[in-house]
Parts: C-alpha cells; sequence; structure tokens
C-alpha cells in the first residue's frame, strides 16, 4: 500500500488515557498520508485559558464567554503539529499534570463540548483524516467511515505515562496511577458525551501489544472497508 493509494476515510480512534492512542494514530496518519488531529489538545487548550485566565471551572457564565471568545488553532511548524491559543503556542503548556485535571474537568461541561464540536466537525470536512479523541465515534463523528475503540489494563496505562512524563519528573508513579482512575472516573461516568465505544467500533486491546502491531491490524481493517 502506498500513500494515496487510499480514499479519503475518516477514522475514529476512541479510548481512554495511556491506551497507545496517539502513538497509533499518528502511526496511521502516517501510513495513509491523512491528516492527525488530537481532540484532547483541544480540551487541554480550553483547560489552560481557563486556568490562564483565573475563571472558576465551575462558573458556567464565564465558561460561556471564554468558549465564544477562544481562538484554537492547530498549526504546522518546525516542531511539527502544534497548537496556539490566540496565535500563542501552547503545545508544551497543556502537557502538565494540573492542565490534564483541569482539562477532563472543563470536558464534562456541555458548553465547553459545544464550542469545541464545530472546530472538530470543520477539520474533519474534508475526510482523510485520523481523529484521535474520547467521542470521535459516539458524537463528534457518528458517520466515521471507521471507528477504533482501543483499551489496555489500568496498570499497564499508568506505566506508560509514568515513563513517558519519568524525565519532568512531577510525578511518582502512584500519582500518575490515582490521576488515571479519576480521569476514567470522570470521563466514563459524565452525563455528556462519555467515554464508550461506538456500537460499530472495532476493539483492540493494547496491553501487550505493541504499537505498530496495533497499526498492522488498524490498516487491514482500513483496507477492508474500501474493499482494497
Ligand atoms: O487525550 P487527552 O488525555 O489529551 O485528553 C485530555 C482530556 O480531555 C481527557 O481526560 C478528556 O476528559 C478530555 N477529552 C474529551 N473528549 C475528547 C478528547 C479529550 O472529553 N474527544
Amino acid at each position: 500500500m502506498e500513500k494515496g493509494d487510499v480514499k479519503p476515510l475518516l477514522i475514529a480512534i476512541d479510548g481512554p488515557a495511556g491506551a497507545g492512542k496517539t502513538t497509533v494514530s499518528r502511526m496511521l496518519a502516517d501510513r495513509l498520508g491523512f491528516l492527525y488531529v488530537d481532540t484532547g489538545a483541544l480540551y487541554r487548550g480550553v483547560a489552560f485559558e481557563v486556568a490562564s485566565r483565573g475563571i472558576d471551572p465551575e462558573d458556567e457564565e464565564a465558561l460561556s464567554a471564554l468558549a465564544a471568545d477562544i481562538d484554537l488553532k492547530f498549526g504546522h511548524t518546525e516542531k511539527g503539529v502544534r497548537l496556539f491559543s490566540g496565535g500563542k503556542d501552547i503545545s508544551n503548556d497543556i502537557r502538565t499534570p494540573e492542565i490534564t485535571m483541569l482539562a477532563s474537568a472543563v470536558s464534562a461541561k456541555p458548553v465547553v463540548r459545544e464550542a469545541l464540536l464545530g472546530v472538530q466537525k470543520q477539520l474533519g470536512a474534508k475526510k482523510a483524516a485520523v481523529f484521535e479523541g474520547r467521542d470521535m465515534g459516539t458524537v463528534v463523528f457518528p458517520d466515521a467511515d471507521v471507528k477504533f475503540f482501543l483499551i489496555a489494563d489500568i496498570e499497564a496505562r499508568a506505566r506508560r505515562r509514568f515513563l513517558e512524563y519519568k524525565d519532568a519528573g512531577s510525578q511518582s508513579f502512584e500519582d500518575v496511577l490515582e490521576d488515571m482512575k479519576t480521569r476514567d472516573d470522570n470521563d466514563s461516568s459524565r452525563a455528556i458525551a462519555p467515554l464508550q465505544p461506538a456500537d460499530d467500533a472495532v476493539i483492540i486491546d493494547s496491553t501487550k501489544l505493541p504499537p505498530a502491531s496495533v497499526v498492522d491490524q488498524m490498516v487491514a481493517v482500513v483496507l477492508l472497508k474500501q474493499g482494497a
């Protein structure tokens, strides 16, 4: 299979934190020559603005005003795809443990989800894209051509996250595991767009699979989908 051989499909990849979505979504997009969109970064971007503007995440009115005013955009630089808020590159700022937890909290607010829905739909309008998130296959793109739901044991997920951020040194393994349990709880139990597989999603357990094997399975499903 050569890049460009694949029809411009819309591929949705959902699953809990640390299941390996980012790595495999990037690899899959690269193999297919598709755009890769990390929708978690958008929720993190909102959380970053909530924190920098000193907004109370429980203040619906303030969140509503922020949602109307916020200007989040992905852009390509020599460092790769970056997230900009009001023109400022915030890609590094959104990866702290504090923003991670705040993103989980603000993502439960309907006004925030509503505001980001339009942004995501617009990014997917031309298809030929791999979207990574929590509700891609259920809410944002219920008509996606191919849907995957990636899972893994919580210990394996926490270990991956811990190793990823080990150099930043801000969290012990136990802290990462605790945060992940809280986030799993928040993301799965919220009233709006809870984390759950779409009925037609292909579920892949990545606990014991290296990313390349997960991507091979995904490519096989994609090729089957388009009858190649
Ligand atoms: O994927 P990532 O861990 O960067 O996402 C950060 C948070 O954003 C998640 O914990 C989740 O609460 C929220 N999120 C969401 N819907 C998405 C993507 C992320 O609610 N599509």
